[in-house]
């Protein structure tokens, strides 16, 4: 054997951490934590997890690149639902709010979510996706690595085409997995009012197109009193169905039209919101494996009261994950762990509970199963916290705790 040949397998690995403790999440309960450890990688999949003095051989003689490092490591986070591809913003509009205005009078002015649809429209490719980026960024540097964006702010076929391709151009333009969601049954444009039915028929048309040049990931509708119907949305998902696509809702937010178990009956990945699921939902998703996400910032800005039912969650072994559900007009957040740490104050999940809904429930509803705990075989995706605790990712309000993120084994560069 040359000396080249020894080399080159005895540095099998591109990077390897050392020093921090991990929090694996690699088990059913607790934080399966391992102090003193090491991580290490090749070709964006973890070869090695455990604690340092386990390590097969010299650090040095193991990896390219080694790093001491302190506090924690997590999975990195997964924000499984988000709008964060819109123009314009709705700031204005929280303003009037909080002066007063009413619903009626912020739609004269012209807000509501109907402003977004006409600043996503206005705006070209590039515009959007100028503007959609620093929102990405501001979530990876605080610690995810997977993203869900959904279209619905462009409500036709060429808008919502043009927010999906946005969607696509930020997770290469990142470096981060983008699973993007077609979210036409989002609104009801201007064109279709007091056409519901109409506008769903074409909504149904354009998905194959969308699916056909691979802009769709999966399926959504905001099933509601004020959003669209479970007949509705039923025929949304008939579509998705026949084109082997994945579904997930929109449910149960301000009222109980059995969203959640309409979701569950097509085998959702995942029901969002749920505050006003039933028990005998809460059991549907148990029985077909969906995750209830929680939506704590819409909660918080909305000054919502009813509970999502946590304890007939827990009860029945639904997984719950959290998520920002980033979007301009009730929900925006720009942080995972602000979401989680929302989830812990209004929701009293625990801190554990928090994280592993930010990593490997969240994974879960995204069907991804390749991540979302620290485990060899799975992505390298990663984040170096300076923290004493895990519980301090939930505990702190703001400032920046993320050291380093990995994405597929690679440092995701951090703002300076
Ligand atoms: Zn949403």
């Amino acid at each position: 054997m040359t000396d080249a040949t020894s080399l080159a397998t005895a540095l099998p690995w591109d990077g390897l951490i050392l020093g921090a403790a991990l929090a694996t999440l690699d088990d059913d309960t607790g934080y399966a934590a391992i102090a003193d450890a090491a991580l290490g990688w090749r070709d964006g999949v973890l070869t090695f997890v455990g604690p340092r003095d386990a390590l097969p051989d010299a650090p040095e003689r193991l990896a390219c690149e080694v790093i001491e490092a302190a506090g924690w490591i997590t999975p990195g986070l997964v924000d499984c639902h988000t709008h964060l591809v819109f123009a314009g913003d709705r700031a204005r509009e929280f303003e009037m709010r909080l002066e007063g205005a009413s619903y009626e009078a912020i739609a004269r002015a012209g807000g509501g979510i109907l402003s977004t649809v006409r600043a996503t429209r206005e705006a070209s490719e590039d515009e959007l996706l100028r503007q959609s980026l620093p929102r990405a960024r501001a979530l990876l540097a605080d610690g995810a690595t997977t993203l869900e964006i959904k279209s619905g702010y462009g409500l036709d076929f060429d808008n919502e085409r043009k927010m999906l391709r946005v969607a696509r151009r930020v997770g290469e333009a990142l470096g981060v997995t983008v699973r993007t969601t077609y979210l036409a049954a989002h609104a009801l444009p201007p064109e279709y009012k007091d056409r519901a039915d109409d506008y769903i028929t074409a909504a149904c048309e354009w998905l194959p197109r969308l699916h056909a040049e691979g802009l769709v990931d999966a399926v959504d509708a905001f099933c509601e009193g004020i959003g669209f119907s479970p007949a509705q949305t039923r025929r949304m998902f008939d579509t998705a169905r026949a084109l082997g696509l994945p579904v997930k809702l929109h449910a149960d937010q301000l009222s109980d039209l059995g969203g959640a178990a309409l979701a569950a009956e097509f085998g959702g990945l995942s029901a969002d919101h749920v505050e006003y699921t039933s028990e005998a939902s809460a059991q549907a998703m148990a029985a077909h494996g969906t995750v209830a996400v929680l939506l704590p910032g819409a909660f918080h800005v909305l000054r919502e009261t009813r509970l999502p039912p946590l304890d007939a969650f827990r009860a029945h072994g639904v997984p719950m994950a959290v998520a920002t559900d980033c979007n301009p007009g009730t929900s925006p957040l720009l942080s995972m762990r602000q979401a989680m740490q929302l989830a812990c104050t209004h929701f009293r999940l625990t801190p554990e509970e928090a994280l592993r809904g930010a990593t490997v429930h969240a994974a879960r509803a995204l069907g991804l199963s390749d991540r979302g705990v620290l485990r060899v075989g799975l992505r390298a995706d990663f984040a170096v916290w300076d923290v004493a605790h895990p519980a301090e990712l939930v505990y702190w309000l703001g400032g920046r705790l993320a050291r380093h993120v990995h994405a597929g084994g690679v440092a995701i560069r951090m703002p300076g």
